[in-house]
Parts: structure tokens; sequence; C-alpha cells
């Protein structure tokens, strides 16, 4: 389930070329992804194009409507958006949305992929006025990047340093006054002075069963493929309250009712499909089981550090943080103290296992 984003930047016209958006979003082939991620090609099929499209996070759009309505009526450009939370809730899907809305071009960038300021002064330098630069994973812009940002987001102008030692001078750059879009899996990691410089701030929550079933039945739509309602529940529930996840199983449960049977999918083919895949009722896979275990067995239900935890299991600390522990936090399955990360009652209960970190299996 490593999930490594491609990063590269380039320009969204206003008509829109979802594949190259998608190509920032999507993930490395890899076997564990199979039934949680969809493809690059399906992914641009099912992300919605307008605000109306998207599905759930109901106080969050009312927000940004209000804030588009207005800056469409003054003729000014929005003001900064940061939006924050776990990985596959629509931050990308909203950058990709708001500027359709506003009738303006999008620029897309990615946090790790601006290694110095001269990087970022391109897509700075070519925005036109209203445009709107999308940086993801803003958290991991280095901080003389960071830093550089501060000025052209706050007065649209950038001093550019030129020549070195006794002969550098400064060039005192004015910008076309833009919207930065930031979206972050991690809004505690954001120094202030950035988070501050945003006029909006929306945090994206888990979306309910209700709301995954929508998602999932558009889409059915969309792939032509025969969803039963009890079907679309059954994925639902099994998604982890994320559309990304909810969009990569429904992929996966689509080939299984191609291959197993005649491509409709009912709820006996959904299920069977998840459970190959190791996806259980509430829609924990593998990993996160596996990363429940580590915890219990090896470390006696904790506290343990992210970092012993990721060593044990070989995965990258950064991916369980980002993908793997927010839904397990959310459900309760793992809480998170100063010493480290602690299993709860429902954990013992889920692996049934005794709490004494004696491994005695309940009858
Ligand atoms: P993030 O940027 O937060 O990681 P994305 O915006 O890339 O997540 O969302 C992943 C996929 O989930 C999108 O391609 C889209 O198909 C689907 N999706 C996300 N949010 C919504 C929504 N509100 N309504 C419908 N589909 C959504």
């Amino acid at each position: 389930m490593v999930r490594e984003r491609k990063i590269t930047a380039r320009r969204e016209d206003q008509a829109g070329d979802d594949d190259e958006i998608s190509s920032l979003q999507s993930p490395v082939a890899s076997n564990d992804d199979a039934g949680s991620a969809p493809s690059t090609e399906n992914d641009s099929i099912l992300r919605p194009k307008r605000i109306a499209d998207m599905v759930g996070q109901k106080d969050v759009m009312e927000v940004l409507q209000i804030a588009i309505d207005a800056a469409k009526k003054r003729s000014e450009p929005l003001g900064h958006i940061l939006l924050d939370g776990p990985p596959g809730l629509g931050k990308t899907t909203f950058a990709v949305c708001i500027p359709r809305e506003l009738g303006v071009k999008v620029d897309m960038a990615s946090g790790p992929s601006l290694k110095a300021p001269k990087e970022i002064i391109p897509y700075l330098t070519n925005l036109e006025h209203g445009s709107v630069l999308f940086i993801d994973e803003i958290h991991r812009l280095p901080k003389p990047v960071e830093e550089f940002l501060y000025t052209a987001m706050e007065d649209f102008r950038i001093d550019i340093v030129l020549g070195e030692g006794v002969n550098a001078r400064t060039l005192n750059l004015k910008l076309q006054p833009f919207t930065l879009i930031g979206a972050t899996t991690r809004a505690g990691m954001l120094s202030a002075p950035l988070r501050d410089r945003f006029h909006i701030r929306q945090h994206l929550g888990y979306y309910t069963v209700d709301e995954l079933v929508e998602i999932l039945a558009r889409n059915a739509h969309k792939l032509k493929v025969e969803l039963s309602a009890d079907a679309a529940t059954e994925i639902a529930t099994r998604s982890r309250g994320t559309p990304r996840v909810a969009n990569g199983r429904l992929m996966w449960v689509r080939d299984y009712a191609m291959s197993k049977g005649d491509g409709r999918i009912n709820v006996d083919i959904a299920h069977r499909a998840l459970d190959m895949l190791g996806i259980d009722e509430i829609g924990l896979d593998r990993q996160d089981r596996r990363y429940l275990e580590t915890l219990v067995r090896v470390f006696q239900g904790g506290p343990a550090g992210l970092e012993a935890i990721a060593h044990t299991m070989s995965v990258s600390s950064d991916t369980l943080e980002d993908e793997v522990e927010p839904f397990l936090l959310r459900s309760e399955y793992i809480i998170r103290t100063q010493r480290g990360r602690c299993a709860t009652a429902k954990t013992y209960q889920k692996l049934n296992v005794m709490p004494t970190g004696t491994s005695s299996v309940r009858t």
C-alpha cells in the first residue's frame, strides 16, 4: 500500500485534463494496491468535475461556495485555501473543481518537488490574474521555499536575488493576484506563519456509509457496471470512510464479477471479492491488521513509537502515519499518547487476544 506520488508539475487548462491530474495522485501500482486505489485511467473518469458533482463534505462545500460566489461578484481572486485531512478524501478534487467554478486556470505542484525557491519561481511568474496554484503535500515544502511564498501570498510579489557576493542585487517582481490552494495530510506540521496566510482553512473528514454508497452508485454508472443496492452498501461499509478506497474496491469487485460471474455486482460477489483481498467487515485490510498485531504481540499493546512499529513492519513511518493510523485512531483501535501508540480494548477484542500481553486466545 505504499503510495508514491509522481512529483511532476504542470498546467491544467480550463477544459481540464484529468489524466494529468490523476498522474499526480495515482499510486505506483503494486499487488497490495489491489482493491485500494483505482488505476490512473479510472481515477480520471471517476473524479468529479464540478463541486456540484461532489458528494458529502457539506460544511466544507458551503464555505467554499460562499467564498467562490463572493470572489466572483467582486471580480477578485479567491482568498488562499488550505485543505487538510487524510489521503483520498477529496483535497485534490476540490482543487480541481474550484478553478472550474471560477473559470480560471490551475497549475499543480507538489511540496517535496519544490526543493529550492528557484523551482517555485516559474509557477509564480506564470500565474495569470485570478488563477490557482495548487500545492499538494504543502507540509513538505522546504523551509526556504515556504518563506519565499510568504510575500507571494501576502503582497503578490517576490524578491529574486541575482548574482552573488558584492555583485548581488535584488529584483522585486510583482505577481498577478492569484489563489494558493494548499493540501496537507498533516495540518499540525505546518508552521504558524504559513498557516495564518491562508484565508480559508478547512478540514475534510471521513465519509458516511450513505455518502460512499452514493459515490459508488454514481461511479458504477460511469463505469457502466450493474451494482445492486446491497452490494453498494457492502463495499461502502468496507471502504474506511474514504472515496479513493471505495473507488479502488469497486474496481476490484468489478474485475471479480467479470471473471467469476456475469459482470453484474451483487452482494454475494462483493462479499467474496473483498474477502479474497483480506478486507474485513469494517474495511481494514491486511496492512491495518498487521499494524494492530505488531502493536499487540510485539509491543504488548504499547506504548510504542511510530518508528519502532514501522521498522518492525518494514513499512515507512510516513505510510503508517498518513494512511494506516488515521482510520485506526478514528475507529478507536489505537490511541496516541506522548509515550507512543497504544492498543485499546477494542483491538484486543478484534484480534481475539487477552490484554495481558500473554497472547492467550479467548474462547
Ligand atoms: P486527496 O487529494 O484528498 O488525497 P482526491 O481528491 O485525489 O483525494 O480523491 C481521490 C478520489 O476520490 C477522486 O479521484 C474521486 O474520484 C474520489 N472523491 C474524492 N472526494 C469525492 C467526493 N466528495 N465526491 C465524489 N468522489 C470523490
